[in-house]
């Protein structure tokens, strides 16, 4: 029988759960210092104990997994903590299309795919020099926010830049990416594609609350410009929405296009769990800045289901459970190379 496998971090606690819950085996790769943390959980049944999670790419960790028989959920986590070309040399069968985690991680490469996918996206600015409205500053990958600042103009980028290397932040050699900032109501759509009934689903929105740009809006703008600290987007928590009835057509669309876009670009496709990530502006227009091409943090309050899937499931249904379904659907119709790569 097929077992999940997760790395201990993220979200891996829904994704063994909703595991358990379908009567799968699951499998903890954990760190030594989490271990504690973990073992509270009944659920897990299987810990594989390591110093650092790179230990999953050494052949004893693959081994382990392939003795039992585990198909590995790859999260932010393992996108955060390992190269593209590391992620990609792991023999452990993956859910989803590992090929599109790249995607995900160069900014170069996700914006081809989100201009495919013809996602309305903030303009690029091309260098500080051409820095004419507010933009905001990103490093590469999934950093999470941290070391991510807003400029209005080429002076302000540098002197902030700086400050950021001082303070050992961001490093001089590190290539920063600028886009244009998009002011709106902040959203998270979450949806999973399953190649096995070839149909996309949506699953929930949430919000994320980023520190300490969020502490800055608490206080008073005069106290705001004295504050000589640049304000990080780094993630804390997720909360909750849900949207206007009359934008799910659009979110639809958006999420069938990335699909279609990324069957084009990256082969098997955009399968299993995906995030577009945007604003609403004041028109309900979307923008979207990011995806993610795998299974996001934001799922993890709806772990008793979300408001969308108990529009389509008459069952509680977690991202995670919904993942591990696809999963035992697939290994009964002997189609495990469906959804996994
Ligand atoms: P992750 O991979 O964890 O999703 P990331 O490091 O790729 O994160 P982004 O999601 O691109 O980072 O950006 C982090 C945060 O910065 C967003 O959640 C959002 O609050 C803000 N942000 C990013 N791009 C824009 C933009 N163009 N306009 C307005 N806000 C933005």
């Amino acid at each position: 029988m097929t077992a999940i496998a997760t790395l201990g971090s993220h979200c891996s606690l829904q994704v063994l759960k909703g595991a358990k819950d379908e009567g799968l085996k699951t499998i903890l790769v954990c760190e030594k210092k989490r271990e504690k943390l973990y073992k509270r959980f009944p659920f897990i049944d299987d810990m594989i104990i390591v110093d650092s999670f790179k230990e999953i790419l050494e052949q004893k960790c693959q081994s382990s997994l392939e003795e039992k028989n585990a198909v590995l959920i790859p999260h932010g986590t393992l996108i955060a903590q390992m190269s593209s070309e590391e992620i990609e040399s792991i023999k452990t069968p993956m859910f989803g299309n590992k090929w599109i985690l790249r995607w995900e991680s160069d900014r170069e490469m996700k914006e081809k795919l989100m201009v495919e996918a013809k996602l309305p996206i903030p303009k690029p600015v091309p260098t500080p020099a051409d820095i004419s409205k507010m933009v905001i500053v990103k490093r590469q990958g999934a950093a999470g926010g941290k070391g991510y600042f807003l400029a209005a103009t080429e002076k302000e980028y540098h002197e902030k830049r700086n400050q950021l290397i001082s303070e050992g932040v961001i490093s001089k050699d590190e290539t920063l990416y600028i886009q244009e900032y998009a002011a709106g109501v902040l959203a998270y759509l979450q949806f999973f594609y399953s190649p096995l009934n070839e149909e996309l689903e949506f699953f929930g929105v949430d919000q994320r609350h980023e520190s300490d740009i969020e502490g800055l809006a608490r206080i008073p703008s005069e106290q705001q410009l004295k504050s000589n600290k640049v304000p990080s987007f780094n993630v804390i928590g997720n909360s909750p929405l849900v949207l206007r009835e009359s934008l799910l057509e659009n979110v639809y669309d958006m999420g069938d296009s990335f699909v279609d876009a990324a069957k084009r670009l990256v082969t098997p496709g955009m399968n299993g769990p995906f995030c577009i990530e945007g604003v609403y502006d004041e028109n309900a227009r979307f923008t979207s800045f990011e995806f993610s091409a795998r299974i996001v943090a934001g799922t993890n309050i709806y772990m008793n289901g979300s408001p969308y899937y108990s529009l389509l499931f008459n069952e509680q249904m977690s991202m995670g459970k919904r993942i591990a379904r696809e999963v035992k659907n697939a290994e009964k119709s002997n189609q495990l190379d469906k959804v996994t790569t």
